[in-house]
Formats: C-alpha cells, sequence, structure tokens
C-alpha cells in the first residue's frame, strides 16, 4: 500500500515517489520570531502525519524543516524584516530572540508528539549556500544584479511560472507583493529579490559578492532543499499561503538550477480558524499551545482535534471541540487499560486504506471508534488495534491515565459497602452501589473484590 497525496501543482491524487525506498521530505519550518500559534501546528502536524504513515509501510523518510530567521519580510511593517521588528519591540539582539522563538517551537512539536525532523538547518547558517545558489542562477541567466544592488531572480526566464498557483505572469498585475519596495531596480514587476542589499541596514546582514546585503525568503529553501536531500524533493509540504509566491518562486528557483522538476509533489495544507475567524493579532484570537495547556487540557487533545478534520479542508476550531477531543483522549486511555496492559500491535487494514488515501484521518478515527464499539472483538485485540493505528495517530493511546481521586464522602460510600459485602448485607451493598452509580461511579464486582472507576 502506498500514501497518495493531493499534489497541488497537477491537481491531482498521486502516490508519493521514492528514491532508494527513501522519500526525500522538505517541510516549510516557522519565521521564529514568535511564538507558533494553533494554526501553524497544524501544518507542522501534516508533515509529521505523512512522515508516519510513509514509514509504517517500511519506506525510510528524510525529512528537512528550514528555520527561518532572516530575510522574511513583515506584511504589516513594508521594508522591515519580521525578526528585526521583534527585536525592536524586545529590544533585545535578533538572534536572542530567534533561538529563544527556536527553541519554545521545539517544545511545542515535542508536546504534539510531533518527531523532529532529520535536520532543521537555520536561514542565518545557510548564508553561503544561498550566496553559491545565487551564484549559479545568475550565471545561466536567471537572475540579474539591478540597479540599487540587489539581485533579483527574471520571472520571465521560467517559462512554467504559475504551474503550482495558476498565477500567470501574464496576468500577474504590479504590486501585488507585499515583500519588497518595488524601486524600479527591478527590469519586470514580478521579479523578485533573491540577494538584497543592506542600504540602511546594519543588522542580519552579511557580505556578498554583490556587497553587504541579505538574501531573500524564497532562495532559503530552494538552496536548503536541494543542498540537503541531493537535488531532488519526492514531496515538499507547507500551508496553503505557501502556494503563491513563496512555492511559485522556489519551484521557479530550484528548476532552474537542476533543470528538470525538482520537486515532485507539492502538499498544501489547509488554514486553521478559531471561533469563525482568522487568528491574527488586530483580532485579538491567537491561540498558542500554552493556552490549550494553562485551560488543564492535554496537548494531545489538540493533535484529535487536528485529526477529525481533514488536512485539505479549512477547519474551525474552538474551545468546546478541545475539551471533548480532551474527555475522548482520557476515555480511550482509560479503555486501552480495562482492555489489558497490551504491548502487541494488530494491523488494521481499514485504517491503514483510509490513511494512505489522501490522509483521510477524519475515516481513521470513525473505524476506531467502531472497533471500540465491535462486541466480537476481543478486548485485547481492540488494546493491539488501538496500538497499530497510534503508531500514526501519535495520541499516546497506552499512556496510563492518572485517575481523578475519589472525593472523600465518595470514598466513605465505597468502604461501606466493602464491609456490607464483607457482612454478607446484600440488600445494602446494592443500595449502595446504586448510590456511587448515580454520582458518576462505575463498580465492578470481581474475584478479589470491588473496584471502582469513573464512567
Ligand atoms: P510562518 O511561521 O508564518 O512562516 O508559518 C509557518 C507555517 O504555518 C507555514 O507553512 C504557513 O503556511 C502555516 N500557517 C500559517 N497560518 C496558518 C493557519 N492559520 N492555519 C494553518 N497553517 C498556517
Ligand atoms: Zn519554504
Amino acid at each position: 500500500m502506498t500514501l497518495h497525496m493531493y499534489d497541488t501543482k497537477s491537481r491531482s491524487v498521486q502516490p508519493i515517489t521514492t528514491q532508494d525506498n527513501t522519500v526525500a521530505m522538505y517541510c516549510c519550518g516557522p519565521t521564529v520570531y514568535r511564538d507558533a500559534h494553533v494554526g501553524n501546528l497544524r501544518t507542522f502536524l501534516l508533515s509529521d502525519l505523512i512522515a508516519r504513515v510513509i514509514s509504517i509501510s517500511g519506506v525510510k523518510v528524510k525529512r528537512v524543516q528550514n528555520i527561518t530567521d532572516v530575510g522574511h519580510m513583515a506584511e504589516d511593517i513594508v521594508g522591515d524584516d519580521k525578526m528585526l521588528a521583534q527585536a525592536k519591540l524586545e529590544s533585545r539582539d535578533p538572534f536572542a530572540i530567534a533561538r529563544k522563538y527556536e527553541e519554545r517551537f521545539h517544545i511545542d512539536l515535542a508536546r504534539l508528539n510531533i518527531e523532529p525532523a532529520l535536520v532543521s538547518p537555520r536561514a542565518s547558517g545557510a548564508i553561503a549556500l544561498m550566496i553559491q545558489t545565487i551564484t549559479q542562477l545568475i550565471a545561466s541567466k536567471n537572475a540579474y544584479v539591478g540597479s540599487d544592488g540587489s539581485v533579483y531572480f527574471a520571472a520571465s526566464s521560467f517559462p512554467s511560472y504559475g504551474d503550482i498557483s495558476g498565477n500567470r505572469l501574464a496576468a500577474l498585475k504590479p504590486g501585488h507583493r507585499y515583500e519588497y519596495v518595488d524601486d524600479g531596480a527591478k527590469r519586470f514587476h514580478a521579479d523578485w529579490a533573491l540577494w538584497k542589499s543592506a542600504g540602511n541596514r546594519t543588522e542580519l546582514v552579511w557580505d556578498s559578492p554583490w556587497g553587504v546585503g541579505f538574501p531573500g525568503w524564497h532562495i532559503e529553501c530552494t538552496a536548503m532543499s536541494l543542498h540537503y536531500l541531493a537535488g531532488h524533493i519526492n514531496i515538499h509540504v507547507g500551508g496553503i499561503d505557501l502556494r503563491f509566491p513563496h512555492h511559485e518562486n522556489e519551484r521557479a528557483q530550484s528548476n532552474s538550477i537542476t533543470d528538470t522538476e525538482a520537486v515532485d509533489m507539492w502538499v498544501h495544507g489547509e488554514h486553521l480558524l478559531f471561533e469563525g475567524r482568522k487568528m491574527s493579532k488586530s483580532a485579538n484570537n491567537v491561540v498558542l499551545l500554552a493556552d490549550v495547556i494553562s485551560r488543564g487540557f492535554d496537548p494531545l487533545s489538540l493533535r484529535l482535534c487536528f485529526l477529525e478534520n481533514r488536512y485539505r479542508s479549512q477547519m474551525d476550531l474552538n474551545w468546546q471541540s478541545i475539551a471533548t477531543a480532551d474527555a475522548t483522549l482520557r476515555k480511550w486511555r482509560r479503555a486501552m487499560s480495562e482492555w489489558g496492559d497490551n504491548q502487541n500491535i494488530l494491523a488494521d487494514i481499514q485504517i491503514a486504506q483510509h490513511l494512505n488515501k489522501d490522509l483521510d484521518t477524519p475515516r481513521a478515527l470513525q473505524r476506531l471508534r467502531s472497533i471500540e464499539k465491535d462486541l466480537t472483538i476481543a478486548p485485547e485485540n481492540k488494546g493491539a488495534l488501538f496500538n497499530y493505528a497510534d503508531q500514526i495517530l501519535g495520541l499516546d493511546l497506552s499512556r496510563t491515565e492518572a485517575r481523578k481521586p475519589l472525593p472523600e464522602h465518595l470514598l466513605d460510600l465505597f468502604n461501606e459497602r466493602e464491609k456490607a459485602r464483607a457482612d454478607k448485607q446484600w440488600q445494602r451493598s446494592d443500595e449502595l452501589r446504586v448510590l456511587l452509580e448515580a454520582q458518576g461511579l462505575a463498580i465492578t464486582d470481581g474475584p478479589h473484590g470491588q473496584s471502582w472507576n469513573w464512567s
């Protein structure tokens, strides 16, 4: 069984390609000037799910995810870099800002059971690589030095520009792009900067053959993906907003370097809304994983919420759905311990089929729920099937859920029932059971006495 995913460029569901039984995967990483919000985390989870589904079929995955710590211009602060703007705001060195948020990014991923990429290269550590890539693009006449000393990619040198997004050069209007002010130094309005000369900027700048400056955002992904994945990428993942211009420009750069189609498949995750609205600072509705945790929810309840929705659909998150997922997680973990301490794994063909069919996680969860209810499946097999699914779902289902202790008044009733049973007062024992059950307990009488659980 092979994973099939929707490829944005061909607009169709395609099988994942491999090289030497390995999938080379590149995921656009975070810009580390702030904490990742839950929307970003939905996109980062997507690459984890893809990698897990591929790995379980016995194929290796080499996953690279960049850390953008330079070169990403802010939408709202024209002409300023996101990193520099935040450094000013926090009165700290831009690299201190970058390291702080990079560390917090890795902590968030770990809390969501998102496995780390094999390599997470920083843009600031790949300046030489980018300069080398830009030099190649100038030599192949895909790029030129503008009248302002910045280096631009010549969009018209790449005839299939627009294949991913459908935005053809002829239809693009000047000024469609916020990243760099169009100061007339470009030959054509749709050209974009690969290297920007420093101008008045003194921080986050480097020497280059074109003078002091800094790289453009799109070039880092070309340079790093081709370098770390040996010139060919099987699957490239990011959020839907990156389809244009980021991935369109990256494809033009990478294909011009390799002279082939450098990426086999472009996968995009749809956006997450919160309570029906786009998350933004101005709407004051940006939710972080730390907020989920501070409300007492298991961080993996967020993971379960995401899994309940197909990655290609826009998803609306709210606190109620997180609370529901949190309760489901606890219920499943309790069920797992009741089914027996089972480390076994039993593959389920239906779950595998749903996941391999363009990552249909809602159907996989539906199947899990029907396994849970199926009276014909032995409890230990249910546990083994859940363990199988959890290798991909990553919900820690076999984790023993700490049981909320009995409050004193219920403990008294429970102990009284113990005594009634020892004294063979069966009627009183039954009355006490009814009382305990009415307060949300499930009572089981076994060969070693009574036991309780929250129902
Ligand atoms: P950034 O740190 O802004 O560069 O974004 C990191 C990743 O999160 C990119 O792949 C974006 O496409 C993705 N992303 C941004 N906003 C959302 C959202 N609301 N829902 C899902 N993914 C998002
Ligand atoms: Zn990227």
